[in-house]
């Protein structure tokens, strides 16, 4: 079958559409978007559809039987082998087919649609005090769909099973077009595929009883053993590990596993990985849950990130197992926990003390490969040979062989994993961009694969064969199980429509590889891509696709805009898709192709993914850098020149306020909303009478310590109180609080609108003022958090690592964090005070929100914070278009923590857009950490 190209996208969805299926979407910007999934490869699909109901899924599988297409299933798109990727039509079951439709706790049981989250089924089980058993690290956006497609384990497969051993029926369409409900022996439709595979069976006891389910994580290839009478022919449990190749799953009845009581986390530390790894076996009779390795270089990556200060102290070592055992007796659980260390033997070792370390400890691991993806030598380090597992009792001298393959081929990598499963996790730094790159990756491959035959092993160990390990195949099974492989192949998908390339007749593994070339970097960028070799198409192939932005559970902020429309379209993974085709020249039109637009326009610029993407992808400055480049003098929209101007605007309105404020909310308003690009919805800010310069002109300064209070546009000219505020609270704290001689701005609303050259100038303008106070190492305090990032942030990006920016950035701080450093000072007592906290996300995300959750603290204050973005995001929300997505954004967390709030809780909000948003959509009035402060502190005054 040969790959689709664009023209041949037409008649395909044409097709669909004529057999009544609705969500087909064959459009380039979509068609880039599922491209490729975590994987390292990228094959770009002809059409892709969005199934609402099984009979559309049945009629997509005839259609494409009849078309010839290939047909390629997905769920949350994070596997890692190239499963999920294909030619043809892609099935996104995530996005509408996505129910639980049934737990039932007696039989404890659930049935649900293959695009269930696995974390939303964890947490409805939960209720019953029931989960289920096998847990990814992607199991907070995973599908359970494709959980059964790869035959999922993850960390606690070791106490609870594969995926495969969880599953009781699965409803499924064949490739033959068949719709039946498979499960085991007693429960099989009688229809000819199913009693012809029993007659292969039959006729191939020999080689499946010699060649499959030697040990837990033989997960290559079909999972033939299964099927074997002694196993009760279990058809759905065989069927798991298909990788969508036999038949797509439209129902799963699962089985679930009670929940334990109490767990407890032990970390031991030894010497190297493996001798971590050749601990294993006596470990293992401790009745784990999960038993994990961690190799120390990935450890060190976490503490250099932005959460580096979470990792907890571990045990002395060069490597650690985590050690999970359950019960329902904590006592008893603890005890064994104890004996765990004591007899451990390793270097040392405790029994983790807090679920908050426990949490942050099985974060670094679940984090392992976008982790381990940082510590490539020529780039990030990549996917191909990641979960290769051989049995436990092998892993420690399987390790040793393996470092010494890699030092063969001049590789690196940091290992970790399901040990006790005898399954390692590890990305290789293989150096694709050489010429000889891809020669490198097919030889390491083909030897490594050699290796793990030779400790009976399996090539892939969870993650399934895809087109990085199909073709490997041969190296651990006999001619005559490939031949298996290809037979049952023939009954169910005899037209090869069902992902092919993957397990039987495969591509090569070092086919249709998603290479990072930089044809776009010819043209000047706006921003400097320090971290990224100065090439902005390096920076938008950081993502790696692990699709952690697709998250919609659990806290944290990333990414509002696919919280709000559960679209990949609006994730981040989804537009750096998009800017990835742009960086590598295939889209027409480049910066100005539709297709970049539509993929960044609900981009809100909130940077929540510059830190909480493994990979730290910064969607809002590559939003910045295409608007750049995009309308380089060129007309711009209304938006860029009212809201991106609107510093110059509100200084010359504040000139003759009363008027101004007449006028906008006047019969003149929505015409001059429409001119300025604006919301019809959105009332204009009120500008007061004086500013708050004005005031401060006529404020007697205080004596102190010199501190100097960034004066910026939004306290200025539109809440002077702010400013007001922050000056008594710095002057009861020993400050004496100056401002720059010279009205400044920090360019914000130029960079978020992409007028990189205006922001720079007026960014170098500030930037040089700053400088004398800051080499002075007097501190300066911003007020509005979006501009006392860009200081921290982005300042480096628009002008360089000078001495200037770097002695600014250092010296420009939150209120908070002056404030709680401060010698001597104390917050007001404020015990009793319940405040609904929205930190502005570049608050979070680049400055970090820590010393004002301190303070709070320090006061008593019971701080409810707000899991997400506001939805107004700057000029975001305000501009025409952009309304819907912002109240959907607010809908997600901010509002619904209002709603339950008790009505003399506070609202706080140090973001100007955030405390608009909260009185246009929730009608009441946020303030900032200042008027809090000052308030408390005049009320107990
Ligand atoms: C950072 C990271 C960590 C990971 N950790 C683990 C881990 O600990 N353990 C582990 O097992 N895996 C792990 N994986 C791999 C992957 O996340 C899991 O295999 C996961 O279960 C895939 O689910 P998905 O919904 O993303 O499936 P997808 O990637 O969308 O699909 C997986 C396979 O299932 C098929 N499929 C999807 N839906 C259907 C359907 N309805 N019918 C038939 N076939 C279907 C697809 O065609 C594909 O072959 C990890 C991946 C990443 C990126």
């Amino acid at each position: 079958m040969t790959i689709m190209t664009s023209a041949a996208s037409v008649p395909i969805a044409a097709a669909l559409r004529r057999a009544g299926v609705v969500g087909v979407d064959e459009s380039l910007r979509r068609r880039a978007e599922y491209s490729s999934d975590a994987s390292l490869y990228r094959v770009m699909p002809a059409v892709v559809v969005f199934p609402r109901d099984p009979d559309e899924v049945a009629a997509v599988v005839d259609t494409c039987r009849s078309e010839r297409v290939p047909l390629t299933a997905r769920g949350g798109g994070t596997s890692i082998a190239g499963n999920s990727v294909g030619p043809g039509v892609v099935l996104d079951f995530s996005r509408y087919l996505n129910q639980i439709h049934d737990i039932d706790a007696a039989s404890a049981t659930a049935v649900v649609d293959p695009g269930v989250v696995l974390d939303d089924l964890q947490v409805k089980a939960a209720a019953h005090g029931l989960r289920f058993g096998p847990e990814p690290s992607t199991h907070s956006r995973c599908t359970i769909g494709g959980m059964i497609g790869n035959n999922a384990c993850g960390a606690r497969a070791l106490g609870y099973g594969r995926t495969a051993d969880n599953v009781t029926e699965l409803d499924v369409v064949t490739g033959t077009g068949d719709r039946l409900r498979v499960g085991t022996n007693g429960a099989q439709p009688s229809m000819p595929v199913v009693s012809e595979l029993e007659r292969l069976v039959r006729s191939r006891l020999g080689v499946i009883r010699q060649e499959f389910g030697m040990f837990a994580r033989q997960v290559s290839g079909y999972s033939l053993e299964h099927l074997l009478p002694e196993r009760g022919f279990h058809l759905a449990a065989a069927l798991a590990g298909t990788e969508g190749t036999l038949a797509v799953v439209c129902q799963a009845t699962l089985r679930l596993v009670r929940a334990p009581a109490a767990t407890a986390l032990v970390v031991l530390g030894y010497s190297d990985i493996a001798a971590a790894a050749d601990a294993v076996p006596s470990l293992l009779p401790s009745r784990l849950i999960a038993l994990e390795g961690l190799d120390e270089r990935i450890v060190r990556i976490a503490k250099r990130g932005p959460g580096g200060a979470a990792v907890p102290e571990l045990p002395r070592g060069g490597a650690w197992v985590l050690a999970e055992l359950g019960g329902d007796d904590r006592a008893e659980v603890g005890a064994r926990a104890d004996a765990l260390v004591r007899e451990a033997g390793a270097l040392g070792g405790r029994v983790v003390a807090s679920a908050a370390e426990a949490t942050a400890l099985w974060r670094i691991r679940e984090d392992g490969a976008a982790l381990s993806a940082r510590l490539g030598r020529h780039g990030p380090a990549l996917s191909g040979w990641e979960d290769a597992a051989v049995p436990p009792e092998r892993l420690g001298a399987y390790l040793r062989e393996f470092e010494a393959l890699m030092t063969q081929w001049d590789l690196t990598g940091a290992p970790y994993g399901h040990f006790g499963d005898g399954c390692v996790h590890i990305r290789i730094d293989f150096p694709l961009s050489r010429p000889d790159g891809r020669a490198v990756f097919r030889g390491f491959l083909t030897d490594a694969a050699r290796l793990v035959a030779s400790y009976g092993g399996s090539v892939s160990g969870e993650h399934g064969d895809g087109r990085a390990r199909s073709e490997l195949l041969p190296m651990m099974y006999s001619a005559q199980a490939l031949d298996t492989f290809a037979a049952v192949k023939g009954l169910f998908d005899p037209l090869d429509v069902l992902n092919p390339g993957v397990i039987v007749r495969p591509r090569p593994v070092d086919a249709d590889l998603r290479l990072a070339s930089a044809s776009i970097d010819r043209d000047r960028a706006g921003l400097r891509y320090a971290d990224d070799g100065g090439e902005f198409s390096a920076a938008v192939h950081r993502c790696i696709g692990v699709g952690k932005c697709r998250v919609t559970a659990a806290s944290g902020v990333m990414c509002p805009s696919f919280r709000a429309t559960r679209d990949e379209k609006d994730s981040t993974r989804g537009r750096a898709r998009v800017l990835q085709e742009l960086a590598n020249g295939s889209l027409p039109g480049g910066w100005r192709s539709a297709e970049v637009a539509e993929a960044l326009d609900l981009c809100l610029s909130c940077k929540a993914c510059s830190t909480e993407c493994p990979m730290g992808v910064d969607m809002a400055s590559y939003k910045a850098e295409v608007l750049y480049q995009r309308y380089r003098r060129r007309l711009r929209p209304g938006a860029h020149y009212s809201l991106g101007w609107l510093p110059v605007w509100v200084r010359l309105a504040s000139r003759s306020p009363q008027l101004v404020n007449r006028v906008l909310s006047g019969p003149l308003a929505p015409a001059a909303k429409r001119i300025a690009g604006v919301d019809g919805r959105r009332p204009f800010p009120a500008l007061p009478t004086r500013t708050f310069r004005q005031w401060f002109a006529r404020h007697q300064a205080a004596a102190g310590a010199p501190l100097l209070l960034w004066v910026d546009t939004f306290t200025n000219h539109i809440t002077p109180q702010v400013g007001v505020a922050a000056v008594a609270v710095l002057e009861a704290a020993g400050f004496r609080v100056t401002i720059t001689e010279r009205p400044l701005c920090c360019g914000l609303t130029w960079v978020s609108t992409g007028q990189l050259g205006t922001a720079r100038k007026v960014l170098a303008r500030s930037v040089a003022a700053l400088e004398v106070p800051a080499k002075a190492g007097v501190p300066i305090v911003g007020l509005e958090p979006s501009c006392t990032a860009l200081f921290r942030g982005d300042a480096a990006e628009l002008l360089g690592r000078t001495p200037a920016v770097e002695a600014v950035a250092k010296s420009v701080r939150t209120l908070a964090e002056v404030l709680t450093s401060a010698d001597g000072w104390q917050p007001p007592a404020m015990a009793g005070t319940t405040a609904i906290v929205q930190p502005h996300c570049h608050h979070r995300a680049v400055l970090g929100y820590s010393a004002d959750l301190a303070l709070l603290a320090r006061a008593g204050v019971d701080a409810r914070v707000v899991e997400g973005c506001c939805g107004l995001a700057g000029n975001f929300g305000a501009e025409r278009g952009h309304y819907d997505l912002s109240v959907a954004v607010a809908s997600n967390a901010l509002l619904p923590a209002l709603a339950g709030a008790p009505s003399s809780a506070i609202m706080l909000a140090d973001g100007f857009s955030c405390r608009t948003q909260v009185d246009h959509l929730a009608h009441r009035t946020g303030i900032h950490l200042a008027e809090l402060l000052a308030a408390s502190a005049s009320d107990h005054g």
